[in-house]
């Protein structure tokens, strides 16, 4: 699970709920094991006017006449399917007070940073979808995730770290108000969202493709428990068959030689047992048939249970403002001082790549900065030395 998702569990359905349930104009009085929520009259929502209680969190099931918030209740599912219809959209600030992020490849630097500076130079805007994906097939391999996905509102880039941004400051702890009405239009925001839908796709093709060679191989292993069942069945049958087949021997041998009153019975019996000898023998030739081409039909009806079906529904779209500028970092090691200045912007991190002076490899967690005494020096030049 990469950090800009998050399961449906009880927390993400209160925070969705509650989001939803304030952007259209309710309000809601939280307690302990319930909500009080209170539809004003002339809300647009199937919800009827007046007040709600919401069971959920801990001894939620002692609360009384009240309908139940979690993420398999009918309460969500229905306030779930009224978002996706609306698609609300909200407006978010991610504002200047917050400390700058250093880039990764100072974290675990021999170099220190002193100080580092942010100036701001324009102001810019994201699109960040919020996405339920539920990847179903036989119960065992279900999922359930939301995800967000952040683009620039212009110039169409990915922007990955406002994801988390966006997950963290819209979390229910963080109490920001995401109530103002966005200016996107429905023309802005279905390209982007073409786009982002692409990009969410691509980012979980992997676990995709994970899931459904589990699903294949629990399909294969069910087949195969089938065809030795099958298998077992045919041995059972024509050990039936040739028990019956003995017996009819006898039975002729009787009809050549016994008294007359016994030939009458023994004609009889061989009749009935040559009766049923025909039907087992009709039933193994079906079975053996469908056994040497594989059992197609149980195939299919197996891997038909077991195929995966990937829903990807947008919920909510965000305007997300954010400056963008420079950040001047203060580098020191031992008596070395330098400055750095490269792209920043907030909630968005470094958003240019700093290279070696030396090697000219980009700098990265893995090959951090290590000097600075002639340009900045990588891990790897100083460890090549
Ligand atoms: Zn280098």
């Amino acid at each position: 699970m990469t950090d800009a998702e998050v399961p449906v569990t009880q927390s993400t359905v209160e925070r969705f709920t509650e989001r939803y349930l304030r952007s259209i104009g309710c309000s809601i009085k939280r307690s302990e094991n319930h909500w009080v929520v209170t539809v004003p009259d002339g809300t647009e929502t199937d919800l009827s006017a007046g007040s709600h209680t919401l069971a959920c969190g801990k001894d939620s099931d002692q609360v009384d006449n009240a309908e139940h918030l979690n993420p398999e209740s009918e309460f969500f599912q229905r306030i779930l399917r009224e978002a996706i219809g609306r698609s609300p959209t909200g407006k978010l600030s991610i504002g200047g007070e917050t400390d700058v992020e250093l880039p990764d490849w100072i974290q675990n630097s021999a170099v220190e940073v002193r100080n580092a500076q942010f100036t701001p130079y324009y102001d810019r805007t994201a699109a960040v979808f919020l996405f339920r994906i539920g990847i179903e097939t036989v119960s065992e391999y279900q999922q359930e995730f939301l995800r967000a996905v952040a683009m620039d509102a212009r110039s169409e880039e990915h922007l990955p770290k406002l994801e988390d941004t966006f997950l963290e400051v819209t979390s229910i702890d963080a109490e920001t108000d995401t109530n103002d009405r966005s200016h996107f239009t429905e023309t802005d925001v279905q390209p982007l969202l073409d786009m982002a839908r692409d990009l969410l796709l691509d980012g979980i093709e992997e676990r995709i493709d994970e899931i459904h060679r589990e699903a294949s191989r629990a399909a294969d292993a069910e087949v195969e428990e089938y065809r030795q069942m099958q298998q077992q069945r045919i041995q059972e049958l024509e050990e039936e068959h040739s028990n019956l087949s003995s017996k009819i021997n006898e039975l002729s041998e009787a009809i050549n030689t016994g008294d007359p009153d016994a030939r009458v019975q023994a004609l009889k019996k061989r009749k009935e047992l040559k009766s049923e000898y025909d039907d087992i023998g009709d039933t193994l030739n079906e079975l053996r048939e469908r056994r040497d081409k594989g059992f197609p039909e149980q195939q299919r009806e197996i891997r038909k249970r077991h195929s995966l079906d990937v829903q990807v529904t947008p919920l909510t779209v965000t305007e997300v403002e954010y400056e963008q500028g420079e950040v001047d970092l203060e580098l020191t090691k031992g008596k070395t001082k330098r400055i750095e200045t490269i792209g920043y912007g907030v909630g968005i991190g470094i958003t240019d790549t700093v290279r070696c002076s030396s090697c000219g490899q980009e700098l990265t967690k893995q090959n951090p900065l290590h000097t600075i005494e002639e340009g900045v020096r990588c891990m790897e030049c100083i460890e090549n030395l």
